[in-house]
Formats: C-alpha cells, sequence, structure tokens
C-alpha cells in the first residue's frame, strides 16, 4: 500500500474482504482479473494531517475522499480514504486511479478550495499550498449541485484538456445528470426566457404533454413550484416509459457555459469537444450554452 493512501479502519477491512483492491490492482487470487471502474468520487472537507514524508508545507493535509467502483456485474461498493496531499500527489494520483485521474483531481481541487475557508489557519495555508498543483491538472469546474456519471466526466476532462491547450481557458460545466423535477426547472426556465420550447425538442409528443401540464397549472392559478411538481411528473411517467425527453435524464448530457466566450474561444471549445469521440455539441442560445450529448 502507498503512503499517500491511508486506508480506514472500515475500508481497511472491505479490501481485505473483497474479490478486488480499491487500486485496480487485483489480489492474489485464480480467479480472472477484473479491474473495475470508478463510477463516482466525492471528496470532504481537509483536515489538518501530520505529515512524516517530503511534504509541501509543515501542515500536510488529508483530503477524505470516497471511491465508488463498479465490477462487471455492475455491483458497486463505496471505500472511503484518505488522500494526503504531498508535492507528489499529482503522480500519485495518476497512478492510483489511471482511469478517473481527472475526476479525483476535480474533487480535490473543489476540497482544497472548501478548506481555504477553514478555521484552522495551519490548514488554510496547506491548502492554499497545494491547490495550485492540482489545479494544474484539471482544466474544468463543476458548479455546486452538478452531477454526472464519472466516465462522462472523464469525458469531459478529455474535452477541457484539449480546449485548454489551445485556448488557455477552463470549460465550466453547468449542467449535468437531471432529475424529472430539475429537467421540469429547466424546461420552465427556457419558457420564462422566452425560448420556443416546443421546437427544442426532437419528441414532440412528449414536449407537448409536459407543456400541457405547465400551462394547465398555471390555468389553475398554481404557483411556479406546483407547476414544476406537475410537469415532473409527466417526466416521470415518460422515463417510466423509456421516454426520454433530454439525453440529461439519462446520464448521457452535459452543458458547458458559453456567455463568457469570445468567438474564436468558442468554435476552439466546439473543436475539442468533437474531437472527442462520442461526443455531439449543440449550441443552445436561451440560455447561451453547448449542450454536449456524450454516448
Ligand atoms: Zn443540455
Amino acid at each position: 500500500m502507498k503512503s499517500f493512501l491511508l486506508r480506514s479502519t472500515a475500508a481497511a477491512a472491505l479490501a481485505a474482504c473483497c474479490s478486488f483492491s480499491v487500486y485496480g490492482v487485483s489480489p492474489t487470487s485464480s480467479l480472472p482479473i477484473v479491474t473495475p471502474s470508478v463510477v463516482a468520487v466525492s471528496a470532504g472537507t481537509p483536515v489538518g494531517n501530520p505529515c512524516t514524508n517530503a511534504s509541501i508545507s509543515d501542515t500536510c493535509i488529508g483530503v477524505p475522499l470516497e471511491v465508488t467502483q463498479a465490477d462487471e456485474q455492475g455491483v458497486k461498493r463505496t471505500v472511503p480514504l484518505q488522500v494526503s496531499v504531498t508535492k507528489d500527489v499529482a503522480k500519485q494520483v495518476r497512478q492510483e486511479f489511471p482511469d478517473a485521474s481527472a475526476v479525483v483531481f476535480r474533487n480535490l481541487a473543489e476540497a482544497l478550495r472548501r478548506g481555504l475557508g477553514q478555521d484552522d489557519p495551519k490548514v488554510q495555508q496547506a491548502c492554499a499550498a497545494a491547490l495550485p498543483s492540482v489545479e494544474s491538472n484539471v482544466h474544468y469546474r463543476v458548479l455546486p449541485d452538478v452531477r454526472m456519471p464519472a466516465q462522462i466526466e472523464a469525458k469531459v476532462a478529455q474535452l477541457a484538456d484539449k480546449a485548454f491547450e489551445v485556448a488557455q481557458k477552463d470549460v465550466v460545466v453547468t449542467s449535468g445528470t437531471r432529475t424529472p423535477e430539475s429537467q421540469a426547472s429547466a424546461i420552465q426556465e427556457k419558457i420564462a426566457l422566452g425560448d420556443n420550447v416546443q421546437g427544442l425538442y426532437k419528441d414532440k409528443q412528449a414536449v407537448g404533454a409536459i407543456l400541457h401540464a405547465y400551462r394547465e397549472a398555471k390555468h389553475e392559478g398554481k404557483d411556479a413550484e406546483e407547476a414544476t411538481g406537475a410537469m415532473a411528473d409527466v417526466i416521470q411517467r415518460q422515463v417510466e416509459d423509456g421516454v426520454y425527453i433530454s439525453n440529461h435524464l439519462r446520464d448521457n448530457a452535459v452543458d458547458l457555459r458559453i456567455s463568457d466566450l469570445n468567438g474564436w474561444q468558442k468554435r476552439m471549445l466546439r473543436k475539442a469537444a468533437e474531437s472527442v469521440p462520442g461526443v455531439s455539441v449543440h449550441e443552445e442560445s436561451i440560455p447561451p450554452h453547448f449542450h454536449l450529448d456524450i454516448l
């Protein structure tokens, strides 16, 4: 076990018992080697952590990390770890998480930014010292509350690296996986901004039913929240019938911010995105963004 990742007692017990380790390294076994894939990563708040090896500051920081992996049968396991943020952190993250290093870097960077607001000045200092080296490995940001599966985020990371190489600008992800409620809110926002919602979606029957629920709620004098609920109910029933008004409902779409890009930067971002296999780009104007379908 490498020193920078300290397993908690629970994680150690889990790793000892299970058919795969959190590092994607096969245990001693006669079973075929199966490397589970990382499906989700989330980081907690950094804590002061005494360091013994080459540290980037007097106080090392530990970032609690939860890594969820799925095996070939789709069985998920979540393992809590603690990452010691030393000067070698970038190299070690790449070694330990070869298929998900971008997702780990992004979560670590967010945790370190949160750490800047910690009460303990030593932790603040250590986070500030570590942040540039972690941030230099990740060229996109994700707005709070935006969720997406790790394999979709890996594609975002790929296109963000390519876009950064040309335009030196980070990509901002403004939307990812949506629930029926958040899809209903997104449609309502488009209505409020005067977009032609009926024309926007391919499945005219499905969008017609959602808009009907919206108009009915308005006609009955219901407020915005109740209207969202009525629309979300229709979307939920459609999903149960296998009808998806948007790939956002299926984990297969993200939106990227373009409102702060000039024409050249936009073209470069589109080119970078389209060069990643399985990604198609659609520019939407209300509000302005690139909608990416990722298959
Ligand atoms: Zn979209």
